[in-house]
């Protein structure tokens, strides 16, 4: 079978995928005290509904979305609230955080939910439901579903696209919930087949999950839904938005543009699921599976956790340390973000935590650029990082806007193959928030 996959560059780093996970003990162990950040989302941060001294049920409201591009928070425990404060997000930003302590009892934990009927609402109460219960991208972009689901005016979906890639090392989280959950990410897609009406849907994967493929071919046959998965390379970064659009139906995203401009809508299976969740058991995103993984980490594995846990507490879910680790990451190796205390908590965006080792990182020392051209080898977006590097790094950020920068989707392809072990990404992320200062300046 020809696997499909996009044309331009892309790297392959080992797997090191180890979707290790039991079955009855999927659940991490619920955290006593929850550090909940308002800012879960692109957008302004949710504005707090709580104060210190307040007692809240599970699941409930604790930050109202304020903007367009905002979402509801909900607390994943029931309590007390102890305290509100800034904490550091994994991606270094600060943002206020409602911490709750644990009292009182789970109204919801451990019980059967009952499922309820969706089939009678229409397209409107299914996306008010989606916004009520704070659904965002689980993809690590976090954009209001609630948002992307609602079409302009006169348009007409030709293709619902779901990115199943799970293309970074490591993680396994998407693989697991496939395996598991494949009856529930069909009812997503059905209620997402109502509210869109897409004339395709197509879940795309790499083949190295291909098992999950093959069951959830089946049941969408079992439950009649009109849905085709497709089989990819391994390849990074297959799950690049731009790049998955590619894959599939062959069509260039334009520079500047989004996937509608060529007629699709993109969610990541994680999305699906808390779809499901938010319509047919009424839950707001309070949990999400994370793949707790790396050589520093005793026993790997996939956990359902809840959101406002801990680095710190997840790892020692894992049976704790047994090396000091090289870095700590939170998402994959080429994408996450490297934090600095593990009392970081997780939120709706992290899909992993990485405990890496000094081998595995394998730190080297920068050198001057040796010309080799082995970063535009690996640039899927086609994209001259060498040269981009050196225009940033002498403050030309229009020649550097005009060569591209903002085309980069920081996959670290370039980083990955660069023996000069520059850090590419890094001088592109900077350059562009200074392009973004600026032009907020004008
Ligand atoms: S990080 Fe940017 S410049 Fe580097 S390979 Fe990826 S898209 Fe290209
Ligand atoms: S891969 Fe590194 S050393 Fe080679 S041209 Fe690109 S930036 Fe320079």
């Amino acid at each position: 079978m020809k696997l499909k996959s996009f044309p331009k560059g892309g790297i392959h780093p080992p797997h090191r995928k180890n979707s290790m996970y039991s079955k009855d003990d999927l659940n991490a162990t619920i955290p006593s005290i929850a550090i909940i950040p308002l800012s879960q989302h692109i957008g302004a941060p949710a504005k707090c509904v709580v104060k210190v001294g307040d007692i809240v049920k599970e699941e409930d409201l604790i930050g109202e979305s304020v903007g367009f591009v905002s979402a509801n928070i909900h607390t994943p425990i029931p309590g007390e609230v102890i305290e509100i404060k800034d904490v550091y997000l994994p991606s270094g930003r600060v943002s206020p955080a409602v911490v709750i302590e644990t009292k009182g009892e789970f109204t919801r934990l451990g019980k059967p939910l009952e499922v309820s009927s969706w089939e009678g609402l229409d397209k409107s109460e299914l996306v008010d439901i989606i916004k009520r219960q704070g659904i965002v991208g689980l993809g690590g972009a976090t954009f209001p579903t609630h948002v992307k689901l609602t079409l302009p005016e006169g348009v007409e979906l030709e293709h619902l696209i779901i990115n199943a890639a799970e293309c970074e090392p490591y993680l396994s989280s998407d693989h697991v919930l496939m395996l598991e959950y494949s009856k529930e990410i069909t009812t997503g897609l059905k209620i997402l087949k109502k509210i869109l009406d897409p004339k395709n849907i197509y879940v795309g994967m790499e083949v190295n999950k291909k098992d999950a493929g093959e069951l959830l071919t089946n049941t969408f046959k079992e439950e009649s839904l009109d849905a085709s998965v497709v089989l990819l390379k391994n390849k990074y970064p297959q799950g690049a938005e731009k790049n998955l659009v590619r894959a599939i139906i062959g069509k260039e995203i334009p520079s500047g543009k989004l996937p509608l401009s060529v007629g699709v809508i993109n969610l990541n299976v994680s999305t699906v699921y808390a779809i499901y969740e938010a319509v047919c058991l009424n839950r707001p995103l309070v949990e999400r599976f994370v793949t707790i993984a790396g050589g520093a980490v005793k026993k790997p594995g996939v956990y359902r956790v809840r959101v406002g846990s801990t680095a710190k507490s997840l790892i020692e879910e894992c049976g704790g340390l047994i090396e000091e680790p090289s870095k700590v990451i939170f998402g994959g190796p080429m994408m996450g973000f490297t934090v600095f205390d593990l009392d970081v908590p997780i939120t709706k965006g992290t899909s992993g935590i990485l405990a890496l080792t000094k081998k595995e990182v394998n730190a080297a020392k920068t050198t001057n650029c040796l010309k080799c051209g082995r970063c535009v080898d690996g640039c899927p977006m086609g994209l001259l990082p060498s040269k981009l590097y050196k225009l940033i790094d002498h403050n030309k950020y229009d020649e550097a806007l005009d060569e591209g920068l903002n085309d980069c989707v920081e996959c670290g392809s370039c980083a990955y193959n660069c023996p000069a072990h520059l850090f590419l990404v890094q001088q592109f992320r900077s350059g562009k928030s200074i392009v973004r200062r600026s032009k907020g300046a004008k």
